[in-house]
């Protein structure tokens, strides 16, 4: 039997619908966090105050405290059954790395006994070779090590009745180049605080401290185990290179909103239950557009916690789904001709007197505090568009952006109509002799026209790739299996760089004698005016966007290879050093290790496409093209008229048409993909994999197989379709 038809007769068998009702969420929340509350009972008054500080001002904490720290927080995971403990960090291959190591130890006198100490709390040395660096300690120094991150609490990870102390770290070269997505994160908050709090300080003296927020929505399919395991393309490289369409997709619309079925609904509960012990706030369940399509979102949080919280989430969704018999899908595009996947990353900043700098004041002097900090973050989004489009580049992202149905590769922003507006006045009124009166009518004015519940009163525009949606920006074009990580540094570092020139043009002008405020205005006039090419209200995923953005100047980069150049160009070099963020070297490093993983996703494709179609399109082609041979020739022995047998001669046709161009191109992808590889510059081999192998082989080689998918008998037909993938559950 075809593993096709064994996955038909296995559907749903052994499915796991009986997830324990949920207890009240409050009584399991953060169960398995060492949270700063649960710290105190362990600590002793100094480490715990120690700790504090570690947290809350990244101070360091030295080793004996350490020792204390480390006894306290091994003794509270022996209270939950720990025997284990790891590091856990986020390399730049894109998912978590940990290696376990038992408390367990002997003394020199062959005494066993339960040890965790400063020194393996604060730094480990992992076998790094492994992991993906650039280049970067090939040239120094072959170790790594991982480095604890107090900002980060740690936690207890479950497998089956395992339980293991994960402590979140960094990870670096021992020259301390950083080889994570965490260490830049961490530095990028820093720049932003700084520069976040000077001009916070022109409204409210009383703001020290400015993080950034983070709310991700994270977008996923589900599908049937069986279904999953006997489609090798999904298995190997997480997408269906082929399929045809099935016959029903998503133009009912029936599927987003809708009544979660019930198999979902239990692995749904069943990994929130998972993710409320780990501390992670969800919230938010949903159907997506797309059939088996799925959408969860949390609470908010400070970026580098909900950064964590969703590499971990991601981690917990894969390992639940198994236990049901599932498999989550987080490509950006797992099926052709549906909706793909996002991760709408909703980001904002707040300061720690407890206001959101992107919400509209309830006073018009801190609705001026508002309207710099929104200005701002626009003009950050118009100078450095190229790098939050390198940001979300990626080879699974590329099948998704500009695909009709998820923001194009043009960076633009969508503010609403009243903001749109309230643009436009200031843009007006401030003129050059711009006097102490009409600062008092503009800012009245501005009070009235900016409503107090933006929030309510924001349109939504689905089709921008960063939005303003009432009290924070959404940028929706990050990938579904991404780590925020990368879009939130970016983010957070061009925010900061724009906000300390802003300081600057401010300051310039009060020097010469304008009054702050008005020197305020003046400033956020001129930048109004600077990035006004870059705000778009319109239908993103309309033609007519692409044409009018072309006239406007704005870049409109389709493919990863080309995007990714921004990451290393001089304005994004001094943008990176001048606010310590990643070295010229880092940034060199993270540029080659995103081409290769570019050039190794296209490559594998390819490489089971060609597998798919020598050993299992073909193969069911021909024989159904024999059985139509025999039939044709038969008829004709018997003596039947031509007329009586033509339209099976004109399938035989184009069978046999589809099989030849179909064998010729997988021979010529082949081909070309030996001249890629021979290719040294890993620049050069990743624009020659997308320009050479993707672009002329991957739509026409998939055109032939879904039609053959059509014609050939389906009980000969190897691979789950789309509409048994899709649909049955
Ligand atoms: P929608 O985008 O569907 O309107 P919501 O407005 O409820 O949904 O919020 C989406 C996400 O934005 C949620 O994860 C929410 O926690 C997050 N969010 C809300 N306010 C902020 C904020 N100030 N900073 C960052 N994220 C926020
Ligand atoms: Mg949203």
């Amino acid at each position: 039997m075809s593993l096709r038809f064994n996955a038909l007769n296995n559907i749903n068998k052994g499915k796991e619908t009986n997830v324990p009702a949920s207890a009240k969420i409050t009584a399991v929340f953060g169960e398995n966090v060492f949270t700063l509350q649960k710290a105190r009972a362990f600590l002793s008054d100094e480490a715990y105050k120690s700790l504090i500080a570690s947290v809350k001002g990244n101070k360091k904490i030295d080793r004996t405290v350490a020792n204390q720290i480390a006894a306290g927080m091994r003794q509270w995971a022996e209270t939950k059954g720990v025997t284990h403990y790891t590091h856990w960090f986020q390399p730049l291959t894109g998912t978590t790395a940990e290696k376990h190591d038992s408390f367990f130890t002997l003394k020199g006198d062959g005494t066993a006994i339960e040890e965790f100490d400063g020194a393996a709390l604060i730094q480990q040395e992992p076998d790094a070779s492994s992991f993906p660096s650039g280049g970067i300690r090939a040239t120094f120094e072959a170790r790594g090590y991982t480095a604890w991150d107090p900002s980060s609490p740690a936690f207890i990870m479950e497998i089956g009745q395992g339980k293991t102390l994960c402590i979140p770290t960094i990870f670096v070269s021992y020259t301390g180049a950083t080889l994570d997505y965490k260490a830049p994160l961490l530095k990028s908050l820093e720049a932003l605080n700084k520069h976040a709090v000077e001009v916070a300080n022109y409204f409210d003296k009383n703001v020290s401290r400015v993080s950034a927020t983070l709310g991700w929505e994270q977008e996923y399919f589900l599908i049937d185990e069986e279904m999953f395991n006997s489609r090798p393309d999904l298995v190997l490289s997480g997408r269906t290179v082929f399929g045809h369409a099935s016959a029903k997709g998503q133009q009912l619309e029936d599927h987003y909103f809708g009544a979660i079925p019930e198999r979902i609904y239990a692995y749904m509960r069943d990994f929130e239950n998972e993710s409320y012990k780990l501390g992670i706030p969800l919230r938010t369940r949903h159907n997506e557009v797309a059939p088996a399509q799925f959408e969860c979102a949390p609470i908010f949080e400070e970026v580098s916690v909900a950064v964590d919280h969703n590499t971990l989430l991601m981690d917990v969704m894969n390992r639940v789904a198994r236990r049901h018999k599932l498999r989550v899908l987080l490509h950006e595009k797992p099926f052709a001709g549906i909706n793909g996947s996002g991760k709408h990353n909703n980001w904002s900043m707040s300061t720690d007197t407890g206001v959101n700098l992107l919400a509209p004041g309830k006073t018009p002097k801190t609705n001026l505090m508002f309207l710099a900090f929104f200005v701002n973050t626009i003009k950050a989004v118009h100078d450095y568009s190229d790098l939050l489009r390198a940001c979300i580049a990626s080879a699974g992202n590329d099948h998704r952006l500009g695909a009709n149905e998820a923001p194009p590769a043009i960076i633009s922003v969508f503010v609403g109509q009243y903001l749109s507006n309230v643009l436009g006045e200031i843009k007006e009124r401030v003129g050059d002799k711009f006097d102490e009166q009409d600062e008092a009518i503009l800012k009245l004015d501005l009070h009235r026209s900016i409503p107090e519940l933006l929030l309510d009163n924001t349109d939504r525009n689905r089709t921008s790739p960063f939005a303003f949606t009432g009290n924070k920006f959404e940028f929706r074009a990050v990938g579904s299996s991404a780590n925020c990580a990368n879009a939130m540094t970016v983010l957070n570092s061009i925010m900061a760089e724009t906000l300390k020139t802003f300081k600057k043009d401010v300051d310039a002008l009060i020097e010469k004698g304008d009054k702050k405020e008005i020197a305020i205005m003046h400033v956020i006039r001129e930048y109004i005016v600077a990035s006004d090419k870059v705000l778009f209200e319109g239908d993103g995923y309309s033609e007519e966007w692409a044409n009018e953005a072309a006239k406007r100047g704005l870049p409109n980069v389709k493919t990863t290879p080309l995007a990714l150049d921004a990451m290393v160009t001089d304005k994004a070099k001094h943008l990176y050093e001048s606010n310590d963020v990643l070295t010229h070297v880092e940034l060199e490093a993270r540029h080659e290790i995103e081409l290769e993983k570019y050039i190794k996703h296209v490559q594998i494709e390819a490489r089971i496409m060609g597998e798919l179609c020598t050993s299992h399109v073909l193969p069911a082609a021909i024989k159904y093209q024999n059985m139509l041979i025999n039939n044709i020739r038969g008829l004709k022995e018997i003596g039947l008229k031509e007329s009586n047998y033509a339209n099976q001669l004109q399938i035989l046709e184009k069978i046999s048409e589809h099989i030849n161009i179909l064998s010729d191109l997988v021979e010529k992808m082949i081909e070309a993909r030996k001249v890629c590889n021979a290719m040294d510059n890993t620049r050069t081999k990743a624009i020659a994999y997308e320009s050479q192998v993707k672009a002329p082989f991957f739509d026409a080689i998939r055109y032939r197989v879904d039609k053959l998918e059509l014609l050939v008998d389906d009980s000969n037909w190897p691979l789950p379709k789309y509409r048994e993938m899709l649909f049955i559950r």
